[in-house]
């Protein structure tokens, strides 16, 4: 593909992911494999999602998005400049 795009924003680090406790990281390390799956994706250290796809963890994890985008960094498994890229629903 043509190098036009901007730079994804939201970038997990699977290496990370692996060491972190299961039964906080456990929804989000299946969330992943899951996208890794349909993409046929399996070799990346990190993985590019969808903004909507931090929304969708966020009712997982029954937090706020923003709540949630910090968590993961506070983690290590998200990338710093993910910090305020995701926007709150205004439904
Ligand atoms: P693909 O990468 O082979 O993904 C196939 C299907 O897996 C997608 O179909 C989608 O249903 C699901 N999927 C893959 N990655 C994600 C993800 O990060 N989050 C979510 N929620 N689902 C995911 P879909 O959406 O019909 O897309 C078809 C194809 O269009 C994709 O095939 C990909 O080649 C391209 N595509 C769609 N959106 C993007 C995008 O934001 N960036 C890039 N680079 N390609 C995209
Ligand atoms: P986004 O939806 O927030 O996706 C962010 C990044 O996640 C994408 O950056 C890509 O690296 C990855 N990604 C998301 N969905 C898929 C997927 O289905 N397959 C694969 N292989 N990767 C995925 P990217 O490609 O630079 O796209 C930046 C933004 O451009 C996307 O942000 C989305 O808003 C838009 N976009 C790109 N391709 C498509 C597309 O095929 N359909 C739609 N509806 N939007 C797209």
């Amino acid at each position: 593909a043509a190098a036009a795009a901007a730079p994804p924003r939201l970038i997990l680090d699977l290496e990370a992911l692996q060491h972190l406790d299961a039964s906080e990281a456990g929804p989000l390390t299946r969330y992943a494999a899951t996208i890794q799956a349909q993409r046929g994706d399996y070799n990346g250290k990190v993985l590019s999602i969808r903004q909507d796809d931090m929304r969708t963890l966020a009712v997982i994890y029954d937090e706020s998005p923003t709540t949630l985008t910090e968590r993961f960094i506070s983690w290590g498994v998200l990338n710093p400049e993910a910090k305020g890229e995701v926007e709150e629903s205004s439904e």
